[in-house]
């Protein structure tokens, strides 16, 4: 019987894969994960633990057939080809441009060997690429993308039969670590779709609403599980009802689908403004603007709605998308860094860090990237604490220093002079002055 390679990398699940069924209609599957040190450098701890974790689930589902092996991905894929006797690998394509990178010097490896790389499935539930206007064009703003995306047909996989062949003898061994405890999650499909059924179940009603609500479990938490694929968004979308709630959920859904065809077609705009006019901005850089961003990255900077999700960044690998929100704001307009820094930063330590959602949620809050109406937004601190956390639920509990203040002083502690905690700092920089500085700055670039 013939053998194919299911090469595992944004797809580490058994259910609805496009991948593992085109290999299993080859014949025995050989699953196979390749440990690539630039990705597992750029992951982070939580992202690396969590990865690590929802591998060795699913290498309990296929009886520990999964066989890892050292990159470079071109040699390892094109090695373990040869020793098993497979002729074609079966993947979940990458659109990212490290990936589309690495997985076009693999298909050259295997060509030259007189095999085959097979691209099964996507990550998303259109492929990024596919929606286009009638000139077919790319669609660069999200409510029309979103109508056309709305549009596509789309399928799941066959749930065929899958026979795993049995290579261990193979396999260079799992990285997961003793010392790994930080992580509370133990990732599996198993457990994303507990996750998700009793969310669902509970919140999806309060969705359109409580989705705001930092100090409230009002989100699916869905974006680490759907980072490396150990649920599909087409999953998702099958659940979903005709409910207010449901219909919020599927445009966020398409919001990252959005994100990852903004970044398909200019994979350029990872590190640089998608609107080049942006370019002319000031933008502060040497020490002082370096000791600032030390101080927004230790959650120094006395603004508690930012620290506080800064410390959930640090303490959980994730943020609320509220606060990610606020928290960029924070770093271009107030404190006029580049928004590269803090989307590096975000990509160091979130659990979901993808870099399609993470570059374009940046540029959008940045005032560069899609959003048509952008740079005079600026986000108050304060406004947005008491408009979205009013109980200040939140503020409390990523800052126990400042948790005993009443609802209103705890969203700015130093108005209270004298009596502010003192071990909570004082703002570093004033919002009003900054605001007033940002806007000068954007009339230089935009001539209004
Ligand atoms: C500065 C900044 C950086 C971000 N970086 C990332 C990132 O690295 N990875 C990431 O997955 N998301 C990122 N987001 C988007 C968003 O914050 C997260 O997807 C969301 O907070 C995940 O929580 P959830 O699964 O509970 O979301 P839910 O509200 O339950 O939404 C369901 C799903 O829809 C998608 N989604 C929701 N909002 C967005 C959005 N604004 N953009 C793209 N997709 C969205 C996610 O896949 C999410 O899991 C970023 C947003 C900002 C403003």
């Amino acid at each position: 019987m013939s053998t194919a390679v299911w090469w595992i990398r944004r797809d580490i699940r058994r259910t609805d894969n496009k991948a593992l069924q085109s290999a299993a209609a080859v014949g025995t599957v050989v699953p196979l994960f390749v440990w690539d040190d630039v990705l597992m450098n750029n992951a982070g701890g939580f992202r690396g633990q969590f990865m690590c974790r929802a591998l060795n689930a699913l290498d309990n589902s296929v009886d520990r057939a999964l066989i890892y092996r050292n990159g470079p991905a071109a040699d390892a894929v094109v090695e373990l080809c040869r020793l098993v006797g497979a002729d074609t690998v079966h993947i979940t394509e990458d659109f990212a441009p490290y990936g589309r990178q690495r997985d076009a010097e693999v298909e050259k490896a295997l060509i030259a060997d007189g095999r085959r790389l097979v691209r099964a499935d996507t990550p998303y539930v259109i492929a990024p690429g596919t929606v286009r206007k009638d000139d077919g064009t790319p669609v660069k703003v999200f409510t029309p993308f979103y109508k056309r995306w709305l549009t596509h047909q789309w399928a799941s996989a066959p749930e065929n039969e899958v026979t795993f062949a049995d290579f261990r003898d193979l396999c260079v061994g799992s990285r997961m670590e003793e010392g790994w405890t930080a992580l509370s999650a133990n990732p599996s499909e198993e457990s994303a779709w507990e996750r998700f059924d009793e969310w669902s179940q509970r919140a999806m009603g309060e969705y359109k609403d409580a989705r705001n609500l930092p100090g409230v479990d009002g989100t699916s938490m869905m974006s680490p599980y759907l980072k490396f694929g150990i649920i599909h968004p087409r999953q998702l979308l099958q659940r979903l009802d005709g409910t207010a709630g449901s219909d919020v959920f599927r445009s966020e859904i398409a919001w990252r689908e959005f994100y990852a065809d903004v970044l398909f077609h200019q994979p350029e705009t990872t590190w640089k403004n998608l609107q080049p006019k942006m370019d002319a901005l000031p933008i502060d850089s040497g020490p002082v603007a370096e000791e600032r961003f030390a101080q927004f990255c230790a959650a120094k900077t006395g603004y508690p709605i930012v620290d506080a999700g800064v410390r959930q960044l640090l303490g959980s690998g994730w943020m609320h998308n509220r606060v990610r929100m606020i928290v960029a704001s924070f770093l271009v307009k107030d404190l006029h860094l580049p928004w590269q820094w803090g989307a590096k930063f975000f990509m160091e330590h979130l659990l979901d860090g993808d870099v399609a959602s993470n570059t374009h949620g940046w540029q959008w809050t940045a005032g560069t990237g899609t959003d048509a109406s952008p740079f005079f937004r600026v986000f108050n601190p304060m406004g947005q604490s008491e408009k979205f956390d009013p109980t200040g639920e939140y503020l409390r509990r990523w800052i126990p220093e400042i948790a005993h203040l009443d609802n209103t002083s705890i969203h700015a502690p130093w108005t209270l002079g004298l009596l502010a905690p003192a071990d909570y700092p004082e703002p570093m920089v004033d919002h009003a002055l900054e605001r007033e500085e940002a806007l000068a700055r954007y009339k230089a670039v935009s001539g209004k």
